[in-house]
Order: structure tokens, then sequence, then C-alpha cells
């Protein structure tokens, strides 16, 4: 047998997939070399089965850093599932729990042990890792590792002193999202400079991408959510309190909603992150606390009621959805509000002059994707070098925005600024522009301004985006030193002078409801049996239950598809479904084959 077909016959044997998905084999291979391996893929393209596989295939010793306990307890649930033996040592064990397992590790009980990197590089655990051969250590979201990366983490820089008391081990580094100077970061800081670079495509033909105008938010997320009651997703919010009121509201509406943030104890958050997990149709509000390494496959859609903080991290957050590979749609609400807000959020955090530069350039693309008249797909993952066509399925490919000649309304504007002096921010501008009379446009004798009223015929609705068009096109900026005041680039003088048109997007007067993006849900995949497929689940959510894992891990959503369709009934048949592997297939064939069985007699 060629070694190709061997290592595609043990995939079948060990979890239940018959081919490898794009890249893995390579990578496994690589592995299996010895060779150190760093490995961008996007969520969901199966970065876990990289690892895991050549650890169980060769035996060897394993180390797998993560960053996350929940993350660890999902892969060794699979894993055991699986019928492999593994450890995990991490804060949520007991003292007793933990050296339990550090037995089983060192007896060769087990051969897995997953670690938070911060409990790797305590002294105690490097001496006692010395005493074996450890044959591989896997760095999962290696991008932590550097301080280019979205999310620097200084226990993981910690890793990188690896390298010289582990030389003879092989370094497997994973991530989602690195872009060139990170890559070189990693591969420093882990290797001496041997690495292979594996980049496969950021895209991710499944997700749909929507951004709608922050108005009316609550119907319009309504609106979003009424036709998806049977599904599960994430509503991202930006503060504590809004997770909690969104939660709320959404409860008040019927939704099996469960809100998510760092404010809430670490029992409730363990619970919330379980019931979502296991629970059918569940919607979890959350800050950004929630996600990372957040394994469930059957994620359906994305929603973030605010601007995230960049590219990487939206396209990191929308990844959670559809890592089974069917469509899930995402949608973000965008407004003038969250960009001043996530601009100051920079502008007070921590980190030096270079690294606000760098992430106020992370933000500043992330508005030109919102502002973007051209495929969402395509302005995404220009971000990423990546060239890709046109989806066919974003909002801008479904309805084409419309695009005029906004240079007389965008001049009422700049003047209002230039004679205000630069000094005021977007309401007062509007304020004046609209003529109303208000406290401190009278205080500042602004409503004597010749500018004063004279684009008072339009709706703040289009002001306000005519003036985010303006900063995302770079004619505007947000000066922060002074409280959030616009002020006009050399572009923007353009545009006043007339040198230079302002094209737009046109503003609808009327907002329509959020529309409906993809035509196809999981739902209407299952075209055979979809009574069969609610027994199907029914029947996942018991097994699940009682062995205290989530319900994917017994099967995913899409072997239950498969299921549905073919009704597998002996036992080639039922082997023959994908992600039905040999333990799994001993544990769950008859229990399934029972429903299986009453489903296709009552039929006939
Ligand atoms: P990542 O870590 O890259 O985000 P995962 O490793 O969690 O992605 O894999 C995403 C999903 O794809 C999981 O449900 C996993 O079981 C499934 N998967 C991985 N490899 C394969 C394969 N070769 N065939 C079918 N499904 C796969």
């Amino acid at each position: 047998m060629r070694s190709g077909d061997k290592l595609k016959a043990y995939l079948k044997d060990n979890f239940g997939y018959s081919t490898f998905r794009p890249g893995q084999l390579e990578i496994i291979k690589t592995i299996l070399a010895k060779k150190n391996v760093l490995s961008v893929m996007p969520t969901g393209a199966g970065k876990s089965l990289c690892y895991q596989f050549p650890a169980i295939y060769s035996n060897e010793k394993t180390i797998i850093i993560s960053p996350l306990v929940a993350l660890m307890d999902d892969q060794v649930a699979s894993l055991s599932h699986l019928g492999v033996s593994v450890s995990k040592i991490h804060s949520g064990l007991s003292r007793q729990e933990n050296i339990d397992q550090w037995k089983r590790f060192a007896n060769g009980e087990s051969n897995i042990l997953y670690l938070s990197p911060e409990r790797l590089i305590q002294p105690r655990m490097v001496e006692a890792l010395k005493r074996f051969s450890i044959g591989l250590f896997v760095i999962d979201e290696a991008h932590c590792i550097s301080k280019w990366g979205a999310d620097f983490r200084p226990d993981y820089e910690e890793l990188s002193k690896l390298k010289d008391i582990f030389p003879g081990s092989v370094m497997a580094a994973f991530t989602a999202t690195a872009d060139r100077a990170t890559r070189a970061d990693i591969v420093e800081k882990l290797t001496t400079g041997e690495c292979a670079v594996h980049v496969k495509g950021f895209d991710r033909p499944n997700l749909s991408l929507k951004v709608s105008p922050k108005q009316n938010l609550k119907n319009n997320l309504l609106a979003f959510l009424n036709e998806k009651r049977e599904q599960s997703g994430i509503i991202y919010c930006l503060s504590r309190k809004e997770t909690d009121e969104t939660c709320a509201f959404l409860k008040a509406n019927g939704f099996n909603a469960i809100s998510y943030h760092a404010g809430k104890t670490s029992e409730y958050r363990r619970v919330a992150q379980d019931r979502f997990m296991t629970e059918d149709s569940a919607v979890m509000v959350a800050t950004i606390a929630f996600g990372m390494g957040i394994d469930k496959p059957d994620i359906r859609y994305i929603v973030h009621t605010s601007l995230p903080s960049s590219v990487e991290a939206f396209y990191q957050e929308i990844g959670r959805a559809g890592r089974d590979g069917e469509p899930a749609e995402t949608l973000m609400f965008y407004g003038l509000q969250d960009m001043v807000l996530r601009q100051k959020m920079i502008f007070e955090g921590e980190g030096n002059e270079k690294h606000k530069l760098l992430e106020y350039k992370r933000l500043e693309a992330l508005i030109g994707y919102c502002e973007s008249t051209a495929c969402r797909r395509l302005a995404l993952l220009s971000y990423f070098d990546e060239k890709v066509l046109n989806c066919g399925k974003c909002d801008n490919c479904l309805q084409p925005p419309t695009v005029e000649d906004y240079s007389d309304i965008a001049k009422i504007l700049i003047t209002a600024i230039k004679e205000t002096g630069q000094y005021f921010g977007v309401s007062h501008i509007i304020d004046v522009v609209r003529g109303a009379e208000t406290a401190k446009a009278k205080a500042r004798s602004h409503n004597l301004l010749d500018i004063f009223g004279t684009g008072g015929t339009h709706s703040k609705q289009l002001l306000q985006s005519i003036i985010r068009q303006l900063i995302a096109n770079g004619a505007l900026r947000v000066n922060l030193q002074k409280y959030g005041a616009l002020e006009i680039s050399e572009k923007g003088y353009n545009i006043l002078r007339e040198n230079e048109k302002f094209l737009a997007k046109v503003v609808p007067k009327v907002l329509s409801p959020v529309a409906k993006v993809s035509p196809n849900s999981t739902i209407s995949k299952i075209q055979n049996n979809p009574e069969l497929f609610a027994e199907l689940k029914k029947l996942r959510l018991n097994l699940a239950r009682e062995r205290s894992v989530p319900a994917f891990v017994v099967f995913s959503d899409k072997t239950l598809i498969q299921m549905a369709n073919d009704v597998p009934l002996s036992e080639n048949e039922f082997l023959s479904i994908s992600g039905v592997g040999r333990t799994k297939f001993e544990e769950y064939y008859h229990p399934f084959k029972e429903v299986l069985s009453k489903f296709k007699e009552q039929k006939n």
C-alpha cells in the first residue's frame, strides 16, 4: 500500500473520515518526517486533525499547547470518544486530578498531554518533561507568540525557550490568523530557522457576509434571527451591559439565549459554555471573552452588534461559524459612534505609538470593508492578499449598492467642519448643517454662520452615512486628542475645492429589515427525511447527556444529515457514513440503528 493510502485507511478507521481535507495530508506527512511546520489555515479547515493524527499514528510522546481550558476539554472529549487515551493538565482541574493526569502520561497510559503555556513553562514541568523523549510539540493559536499578531500573550512568548530545551523535538505551530510579519516571527521564536510554512487559503465560501447600518438595532436583530430559531449562533456585543441587555431581550422573545462575559463567575461561564455546546438552538450573546477555541461545528450565524476591533479580529470571530462546511451567515451592524469608540479604545489603550498606529490601520481596513461597495468576500480577502471571484451571495452582490455623486452634501459638511474650527464631533456638525438651534450652537454662535441650516432638507441618517464614507475614504479623520473632533485631510480640501468628486453609496430612505442572505440553510439540505433528522438529533442529545459531552462529540450535524438521507441499516452502510469510525461505530451503531429501523418500518 502506498503511504498516502495507508494514512487514508488509518484516517477512516480512527477518525471516521474517508478523505483528508486540502492541506491536511501534506502537513501530517511533514510532521511524520520529523520536520518543523507552521500552518496557517482558516478556522474550520481542520487544523486539529493535522496534529492529532501524527500524534496518534506515531505513538510518540506529544505535548499540545493550547491557551484555553474550554478548547482542551473539547478536544480531549473528542479524542477520548475516538478511543484515544489523552491527558490534560489545566487550572480548571483540582490538584489531585492534575496529578492523576500527569501520572497517566508519565506511565505511558497516554502519550498525548494537553497543557496551557503557563503550566508548560514552569521549571518543575520542564524538568519533568526532560526525562522523556518528546517527539512533538504542538503550539495551537501560535499567533499569540508574536507582538505583531492579533492577540499577543506574554506566556506564549516564553515558549520561545522550547527550541533550546528540547532540540530534538518537532515543533508544529498552528494558527488561523497571521500576516507575513507574524509568520516570520512565529518561525523565529519557535525554531532555529528550519521550518516548512503552509499557508492555506483564507477563503470560507460557505460563509455569507452582510453589513447593515446600526439603526433600529433590536428590530433588525429580531428580523434576522426570526428565521433562525432552530439554529445556533453567536451574537457579539461590545460591552458587558449590552450583552446582558441583548440576552434578556432575546429571551423575552422566546430564544434560548445565554449571556457570557468576563464579569461572570468562572462557574457561571463554564455552565454557559456547556449549555451552548450541548443544547439545541442556543444563542450565545457574548463579548469577545467568548469564542477562542470554541469547537462547535454547527454554529450557523455570527452577528456583531458593533464594529469589531480589526479585520483580523472580525475574520477570526466570523470564522467560528460553519466549521462543518455547511452554509452560515454573518451580519455586522455598524455605526459612526462605534467607529469613534473603537478609535478611542486604541488611543487610550496600552502599547507604544508604533503599535497603536498598526491598530489604527487595522481598524481602518475594517471600516473600509464596511463601506465597500464591492463584493464583501473580495474586500475581506484582499486584506489577506488573496484574490477571489465575487461570491454572489453577500449583501453587495445580491443588491449592488447604487453609487451617486454626493459632492454637494460633502462640501456642506466639510465647510461646517472648517467654519467651526475643526473642533467638533459628528453630532454637533450634523446639528449645524441641519440648522438645529441647540444650546451648544447658540453658545458658540454657530447659528450665525452662513453654513448653518444649509443642509436642513437632508436626513440625519444620510448625513451620518456621508460622514462615515468621508472618513472611510480618508477625506475626514477623527482626532481623539480633541475628543473625537472631525478634521479635514488633503483629500477633504480637494473635495471642497472641487478638484475631486465625492462618490458615495446611496442611503435608502427607509431601511429595509435585514434581508435574508443565504438561500440555503442546513435544514434545506435535508432533502429526504426531516422528521428522521429530528429523531436522530434527539437521540444524539440523550447520548451526549449520558456521557456529559457536547452533542457534536457524538456525531456532527453533517453526519446526522447523511444518516437521515441514506438511512443506513447494515453495518457496512453505517460505517460508510462520513464521521463514523471504528470506535464510534462500536459505541453508537445499535442505538442509531434502532431509530433508523423504526423509521424504515413506519415508512413501509
Ligand atoms: P480548526 O481547528 O482548523 O478550526 P477543526 O480542527 O476544529 O478546525 O475542524 C473543523 C471540523 O472539521 C471538525 O468538526 C472536524 O471534525 C472536521 N474535520 C476535520 N478534518 C476532516 C476531514 N478530513 N473530513 C471531514 N471532516 C473533518
